[in-house]
C-alpha cells in the first residue's frame, strides 16, 4: 500500500459550502465599471486578497504571486466569473450556469432586480433569493450574489424546529 488514492481531503467539500471571505463583499464591488484611477479602463479583475476590483493598470500594483487575481468576464452584458475559476474555491453547482463560447460562467450580481413576474413561464424555476426565472430546474440561484446573500439573511429568520421533537 503506497497510499495512492488516499489523498482525498474530506474537509474540502464542507469548506466549499461556506461563502469564502473574499466573496462576501462581492455585491458592493463594481466589476465592469470604469476604474476610478484610470477612467478609460474597465475593472475586469478582482483581487481576492485586497477584495477590490482592478483594471489592467491597477493590477500591476498588486503582487501577482501573493495576491490571487481572478478575471471577470462580461457575458450577456453582465459581469460574470468563469465557473472553472470558481469551482476549486466554492460550490457553484446550484448557481445557474450560463454558457457562452463553450465556457460556463456564473453571473456575479443578482439578476432579478425590478423584474416583473412573467406569465406563461410557470414551468421555470425561480431564483430562491430574487424573482429571476432560471432556465434550469436543477439550479437554485441566478447569481453568486443571490447565493451568498441568502446565507447571510438566514440568520434573521426564526429557526423553525420540527414539532415532533
Ligand atoms: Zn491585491
Ligand atoms: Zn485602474
Ligand atoms: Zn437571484
Amino acid at each position: 500500500m503506497t497510499g495512492n488514492g488516499a489523498m482525498v481531503i474530506l474537509s474540502g467539500e464542507d469548506q466549499k459550502n461556506v461563502v469564502p471571505p473574499w466573496l462576501r463583499p462581492i455585491a458592493s464591488i463594481k466589476l465592469y465599471d470604469s476604474c476610478e484611477t484610470h477612467s478609460s479602463k474597465e475593472c475586469n479583475f478582482y483581487c481576492k486578497f485586497c477584495m477590490v476590483a482592478l483594471c489592467k493598470d491597477c493590477k500591476k500594483q498588486h503582487n501577482l504571486s501573493e495576491h490571487e487575481i481572478i478575471k471577470a468576464y462580461k457575458v450577456a452584458k453582465v459581469a460574470s466569473f468563469r465557473i472553472e475559476d470558481l469551482e476549486p474555491l466554492w460550490d457553484t453547482s446550484d448557481i445557474y450556469p450560463y454558457s457562452q463560447n463553450g465556457w460556463l460562467v456564473a453571473f456575479i450580481y443578482k439578476r432579478g432586480n425590478g423584474i416583473a413576474r412573467s406569465r406563461g413561464e410557470s414551468n421555470l424555476a425561480e431564483c430562491e433569493s430574487c424573482p429571476y426565472r432560471l432556465k434550469s430546474l436543477s439550479t437554485k440561484y441566478c447569481s453568486m450574489e443571490c447565493k451568498s446573500f441568502r446565507k447571510r439573511t438566514r440568520k434573521q429568520k426564526n429557526p423553525l424546529r420540527a414539532p415532533f421533537y
